[in-house]
């Protein structure tokens, strides 16, 4: 018969050796001898590899849970098991976010601020909308003003400290692909297309995206960190500005250009989006 045949791609760093422990067998003399691993040695190794996916890190975690390769269910010896039968070399206690579904472009999803429904694809550039009227008009008699806060989610429009979603933007290291966008957010549309979505369109014409802050990566060696374009002055205000004690003024860093440059909102934009 034929065997079907499987070809599997993972990183390198997830690549984890165990060296086996070498038997005579006593039962098959075709197989002199045969390899053996220790229960001990199997669990610390799983118990290593899963913690090099960094997962109490919500920065690092899905990008790591994403590089590890899935196989088809029509493998029937995985997940391996026990001589009782029971499920063997398996995590348990998962955290949560690692198994929330994520939805696709399609679905149909509902407005944290105003409750229209609309395609998860939509949504990035309707709350980009709230976000701006909120940010351009007086605050009184906003709607979702409490439900945005002052840095809101550009997925999903609520603010950070109602929602809890952070975003991360993650540039291809060879700068040969897309830009990719990751998320714990509900509302999160990985399959944005990052070039199209921050140049201003008619039919695109939201520029909240993720970026990289330079003034961070200034700082902090060439951390990069993420936060939403309409939320520049929010992040500016909160990590770069400094309170002088006495004077009770509030002090920016100089602000290089490429940073004003990759935060202008146009008036188009703002037309566009009915500000
Ligand atoms: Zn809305
Ligand atoms: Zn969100
Ligand atoms: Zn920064």
């Amino acid at each position: 018969s034929t065997q079907k045949q499987f070809r599997i791609t993972i990183p390198g760093h997830l690549v984890h050796p165990i060296a086996a422990d070498l038997e005579e067998s006593s039962r098959c003399s075709s197989l002199p001898t045969t390899w053996q691993f220790s229960n001990a040695d199997l669990a610390n190794s799983r118990e290593y590899a899963w913690s090099e996916l960094s997962p109490d890190t919500p920065d690092e975690f899905p990008s790591n849970l994403e590089a590890l390769p899935t196989f088809p269910m029509i493998i029937a010896h995985i997940p391996y098991r026990n001589a009782a039968g029971k499920s063997a070399f398996v995590i348990e206690n998962i955290p949560l976010q690692a198994l929330a579904s994520k939805k696709d472009a399609s679905s149909e999803i509902k407005c944290f601020i105003c409750g229209i429904s609309m395609k998860l694809s939509d949504m990035r550039t309707h709350v980009g909308s709230h976000i701006l009227l909120m940010l351009r008009s007086s605050s009184e008699n906003d709607q979702g003003l409490e439900v945005m806060g002052s840095n809101p989610c550009g997925w999903c429009g609520r603010d950070s400290s109602v929602g809890g979603c952070w975003t991360r933007l993650v540039l291809d290291p060879k700068g040969k692909k897309q830009p990719r966008t990751e998320s714990n957010c509900d509302y999160h549309y990985g399959g944005m297309r990052y070039s199209a979505a921050a140049a201003f369109s008619t039919s695109s014409p939201c520029t909240n995206m993720p970026l990289h802050c330079q003034i961070c990566a200034k700082i902090l060696r060439g951390e990069q960190r993420t936060f939403w374009k309409y939320n520049a002055m929010y992040h500016m205000l909160s990590e770069h500005s400094s309170e002088e004690v006495a004077g009770q003024e509030i002090s920016l860093p100089e602000v290089p250009l490429e940073f004003i440059l990759s935060t202008f909102t146009s008036r188009k934009e703002e037309t566009a989006l009915g500000v």
